[in-house]
């Protein structure tokens, strides 16, 4: 079925941006891991369009945004450990689930709720506008690399949505990690920028879910997230992981730490941060050339490694 158009609002606007979403809107907007797609929380039609646009299977949750520690208290029952862990490291790339607060919160009919706190300037004020908590998954269709710069984002979804917020392009470049705070001892979910060593500091009983089926779409095990039994991340392009570049083929795409040769499109990484930042954009110049191979080098030990597996082993399972 084709789509209807819609008249897109761009702005550097966060009031502007705010104003459109109050009024049942969808918005971009830019957060610190990658660009966003926001409803307000508590308007269940405007959630439910995002589902349609960016073809989102509907038992997949959407991560709340909201401005600080008070406004996410309002929307879920943060226990002790979850305090210990916002009040460190958000705001920021983390997400929490809590059991919900509010039962009108837009949450696909689950009991619990996950919450983010966002550091980017632009999305912090675009919140404090809103005023309400914002809905919102990555910006990307479902199942693709999630997007990193406004240039894709213009691409993709001009005349879909109601408005397009301009500001700090997102630095991480992958999605928050995520922990269920419901369970005792908390689980980590999804691997981040903040990683599990920082995070066992102040919390030593966090659990990682490491059954390799329960990342994987299995119909026997209910998975914790809903989000993880999905195909994640992936370009068109066949993704390839593997421990040195030596053997890339002149036609392929690389990225990694140590070139032996320049191939037709490549983006040399000096950290994993660096790598963090600049994958999915990888991916996305990968398809948009028409590159048939993409290769990974396989991250660099410590911070950032098991963020940057996940992503890549998911893109990479086809
Ligand atoms: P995204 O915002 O697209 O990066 O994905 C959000 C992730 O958080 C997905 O993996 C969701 O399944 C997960 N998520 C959102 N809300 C919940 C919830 N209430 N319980 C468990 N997982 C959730
Ligand atoms: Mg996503």
């Amino acid at each position: 079925m084709p789509e209807n158009k819609v008249n897109t609002l761009i702005t550097d606007s966060p009031l502007e941006a705010a104003k459109v979403l109050l009024r049942g809107g969808l918005v971009i907007f830019p957060t610190e891991t990658v660009y966003g797609i926001g409803a307000s929380a508590f308007d269940h039609k405007a959630c439910r369009r995002i589902y349609e646009v960016k073809k989102r299977p509907s038992d997949n949750p959407l991560i709340l945004h909201v401005e600080n520690i008070a406004a996410l208290k309002v929307c879920a029952s943060v226990n002790p450990a979850g305090e210990l862990v916002f009040q460190k490291f958000s705001p920021g790339a983390i997400t929490g689930i809590f059991s919900k607060k509010d039962p009108n919160l837009f949450t696909a009919d689950l009991k619990t709720v996950a919450v983010r706190i966002p550091s980017n300037p632009t999305a912090h004020s675009f919140l404090e506008f809103c005023n309400v908590p914002v809905a919102a998954p990555s910006a990307n269709l479902s199942g693709k690399p999630s997007l990193t710069k406004m240039e894709y984002i213009l691409e993709e979804f001009s005349g879909k949505v109601d408005c397009i917020l301009k500001g700090e392009e997102p630095k991480i470049g992958i999605e928050s990690t995520v922990i269920d705070f419901t369970s005792d001892p908390p689980i980590l979910l999804r691997p981040g920028f903040v990683d599990f060593q920082d995070l066992k500091e102040i919390l030593p009983e966090l659990q990682v879910l490491i059954s390799k089926d329960k990342t994987q779409n299995t119909s026997t095990d209910a998975p914790i997230s809903p989000g993880l039994k999905y195909r994640h991340y992936a370009p068109v392009c066949k993704v390839i992981l593997t421990e040195s570049l030596e053997n890339v083929p002149q036609d392929a795409a690389q990225i990694g730490f140590q070139f032996y040769k320049d191939v037709t499109y490549q983006i040399q990484v000096f950290t994993n941060e660096d790598y963090m930042q600049f994958l999915y954009s990888f991916f996305v110049e990968c398809d948009r050339r028409k590159i048939a191979e993409a290769y990974c080098e396989i991250p660099k030990e410590g911070r950032g490694k098991d963020a940057l597996l996940n992503r890549i082993t998911k893109a990479a399972s086809k």
